[in-house]
């Protein structure tokens, strides 16, 4: 059997994965990163809307090769079919900037990493893992062969359906409550009223989520849906397919791709640290729980893994007590808003089809650059004091 060893041994070439091996090997530390896949990034499980300062601030430079669009605004739509729409020029929208080409953009970012120094082996899949002194040895099978890896420190990266933390005896187990089932075509031969916003349906069209049609051409279009299980007896394909069947905009449109997946929503899992390991991207929750996006925050948790373990390496120090950095760096810039962003996803799930809908009818009567938290309020109380309670409660 091939046996390897490396300082850090990084399992998935997702975002998360390439960003930590990127910095690890910046920072000096002999980097290994496997990916099951045999093409990095293919197939995709992601409707690829990043918010475009969130890559900047990584000092990831943005390239046309795996732009497909940018986006400029949202539309939110109600039930009944009102349009709110919002634009980047006045007001904050997180996950909108570019609608990426993901098999492109992944591919990229491991490139990066093997720019900065990494060893990257595809077609590789961690089959399981044992502590040894002084690091983790993890078995895997590459290339249908089984190998050995033994590294001071492993960087779990390995999406949403997560196993390597578990291995590694930490608590980071994703309620089934909390994983949204999302399915998504991508598709061609729409007809957008406006092919550079990213468009939201809310209500019952997706119980528990929403439903998204976000543009990457002039008639090409990720259509997707993201579902509660606990919302609904009913399958995510079938909402998916019975709003594209009534959707003016999706009506004619074919699918030459389908992406089925889960998008952990319930927020960052309980121990993402512990000796000799570090937890990052969706595997650590890290996933805005309103909007369900995960790119951005995949990228700097997995950058500030890199860092922190680097440094652990040459501290020569794996334990648990000096890889306490990368919590505090993570809760710092990343999970600090996620409490408040559930509270915001519970208050939407608690109102009503007709709530929505007296929201966006007022939303449609006011000027969007004029709306203050009091004027929200005001809002709101007109629409259903009731529904206001709800919030106040929540707060
Ligand atoms: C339908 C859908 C739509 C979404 N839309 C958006 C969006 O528009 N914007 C946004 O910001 N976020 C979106 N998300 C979330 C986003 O896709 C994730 O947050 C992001 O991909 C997380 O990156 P990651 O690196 O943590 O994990 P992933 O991208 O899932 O990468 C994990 C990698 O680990 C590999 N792997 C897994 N197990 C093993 C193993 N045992 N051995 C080796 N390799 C392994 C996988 O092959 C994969 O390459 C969406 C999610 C879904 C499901």
């Amino acid at each position: 059997m091939m046996e390897y060893k490396t300082d850090i041994l990084v399992v998935g070439a997702g975002p998360s994965g390439s960003l930590a091996a990127r910095e690890a090997s910046k920072n000096g530390a002999d980097v290994i990163l496997i990916d099951l896949k045999s093409e990095i990034g293919s197939p995709k499980r992601c409707a690829e809307g990043v918010s475009k300062q969130g890559l900047i601030d990584l000092g990831i430079q943005p390239d046309p090769r795996w732009i497909a669009r940018k986006s400029n605004g949202v539309r939110l739509v109600s039930p009944d079919q009102t349009s709110v729409w919002l634009s980047e020029d006045t007001i904050e929208l997180p996950e909108s900037g570019y609608i990426l080409e993901r098999k492109v953009f992944d591919k990229h970012m491991a490139m990066d990493a093997a720019r900065a120094g990494a060893k990257i082996m595809i077609k590789t899949r961690a089959t399981g893992l044992k502590r040894v002194d002084d690091g983790i040895v993890v078995t895997a099978e590459h290339m249908g062969e089984e190998i050995e890896i033994f590294a001071h420190i492993v960087i779990a990266a390995d999406g949403p359906g997560s196993r390597i933390g578990r291995w590694a005896g930490l608590d980071c187990n994703t309620k089934f409550d909390n994983m949204e089932s999302c399915v998504q075509y991508e598709m061609a031969g729409l007809e957008m009223e406006n092919n550079n916003v990213i468009q939201l349906y809310f209500g019952s069209v997706a119980p528990g989520g929403y439903t998204w049609i976000f543009p990457k051409g002039e008639d090409i279009a990720n259509v997707g849906i993201g579902v509660l299980k606990t919302h609904t007896d009913k399958t995510a394909i079938e909402h998916l397919d019975e709003f594209i069947k009534n959707c003016p905009e999706t009506q004619h449109a074919q699918p030459v791709e389908i992406n089925v997946g889960g998008d952990p929503v319930g927020g960052v899992i309980k121990e993402r640290y512990g000796d000799n390991i570090l937890v990052v991207g969706d595997a650590a929750g890290f996933v805005n729980p309103l909007t369900g996006g995960g790119i951005n925050s995949a990228l700097e948790s997995g950058a500030y893994a890199g860092i922190v373990a680097a440094q652990a390496i040459s501290d020569k120090d794996y334990s648990k007590k000096n890889l306490k950095e990368y919590e505090k760096l993570t809760d710092e810039h990343i999970g600090k808003n996620y409490n408040k962003y559930k509270k915001a996803k519970e208050y939407l799930l608690s109102l009503s089809d007709e709530e929505l809908d007296k929201i966006a009818h007022e939303f449609v009567k006011v000027d969007i650059d004029e709306i203050s938290p009091k004027t929200l309020i005001k809002m709101l109380i007109k629409v259903s004091p009731k529904a206001l309670l709800k919030l106040g409660k929540l707060f």
